[in-house]
């Protein structure tokens, strides 16, 4: 069988989330879907002879909660992160903005790597706490959350694969803190699953991509935006919230998500506009409508050729039969 024909088998095995990875990492995804169940056999340790081989050269996605846990750790501020440690990418489907975490230009390794390992380990990223598993989601219209799937990355220097210790999924994801990363990047998640499936029918006045981008990088400026703006004017926050995202930055984070996530697609009861606020946007729009029409009859009287909006002629052929 050619190269080609047998990568597109394996694509076509694997869940519809993971299909569009480069072939580089299809090529070490296990074709067979996992579930929670699922079982497998890895340990890693300071004694494998691999060890520290997997942290340079690799694509990591930062995630909010990634952010906010390394923030805290590096006791530093967004700006200064960004600029020290992220560089910026774009999710392939969906054309959302992320951070990578970015490795050394010299060495192609990660920054926290040092010879003992990790020197973020309590802090380091979901990615890294999932491997060797990789994790998808994907929307179902019908379904009220979105359904997950993983899969094994088997990497040849890899060699906690031929380590004897046994887990299920679950418990590897117990094991590694990816369930409170998991928790706390729920509604992040749910943006770029959302917007993955609806693509360029999600229609908005509001800027999708700085504001993801803004909450996801740096909760200062977003902080900035909420209080400094007309937005505690325009949407109902209870106060418990307001306090909360005042000093806190996963709740913050969690709420602008929330709240994009109402503005963008539609859902009730996430972030609502007030009555108030959505009055007035009337009597704005009204008050637009009727200046424009008294000024488009001032223009008529005065004989302006392009007093109103050109009729397409054929088309107004069409519509009187
Ligand atoms: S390559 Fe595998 S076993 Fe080796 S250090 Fe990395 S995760 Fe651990
Ligand atoms: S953050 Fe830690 S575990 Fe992740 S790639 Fe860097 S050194 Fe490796």
């Amino acid at each position: 069988m050619t190269d080609d024909r047998q990568d597109k088998e394996k694509v076509l095995q694997l869940p519809e989330e993971m299909r569009d990875v480069p072939r580089e990492v299809r090529n070490v995804l296990q074709p067979s879907p996992l579930g929670p169940e699922s079982r497998l056999k890895f340990r890693c340790h300071k004694g494998v002879s691999c060890f520290n081989a997997c942290c340079s050269h690799i694509d990591i996605v930062l995630t909010p909660y990634d952010m906010i846990r390394l923030r805290q750790r590096l006791g530093i501020t967004p700006e200064a992160f960004l600029y020290e440690f992220a560089e910026p990418s774009t999710l392939t489907k969906g054309q959302l903005p992320v951070a990578l975490l970015a490795m050394d230009k010299q060495t192609g390794r990660c920054p926290f790597n040092t010879p003992e390992g990790c020197s973020v380990y309590e802090d380091r990223p979901v990615t890294c706490r999932y491997y060797p598993i990789g994790m998808a989601l994907m929307h179902r219209q019908e379904a009220s959350r979105n359904e997950e799937f993983f899969v094994l990355i088997k990497e040849d220097y890899c060699k906690g694969h031929e380590e004897p210790k046994e887990w299920s999924v679950a418990e590897w994801r117990a094991d590694q803190g990816a369930d409170l990363y998991d928790a706390e990047n729920r509604e992040w998640f749910d943006i770029i699953v959302k917007r993955r499936s609806a693509g360029d029918m999600v229609k908005s006045s509001l800027p999708l991509s700085e504001f993801f981008y803004m909450a996801s990088t740096n909760p200062d400026e977003m902080r900035r935006f909420v209080f400094q703006s007309s937005f505690l004017k325009r949407y109902t926050v209870d106060e418990a919230t307001v306090a909360a995202i005042r000093e806190d930055d996963a709740a913050l984070t969690r709420f602008a998500f929330r709240w994009m996530s109402s503005a963008m697609f539609g859902e009730e009861g996430a972030v609502a506009v007030r009555p108030e606020a959505v009055q007035e946007a009337r009597e704005r729009r009204a008050a637009k409508a009727h200046a424009a029409a008294l000024e488009r009859v001032a223009r008529a009287e005065r004989g302006e050729a392009d007093a109103y909006p050109p009729v397409d002629e054929e088309d107004e052929e069409e519509r009187q039969g």
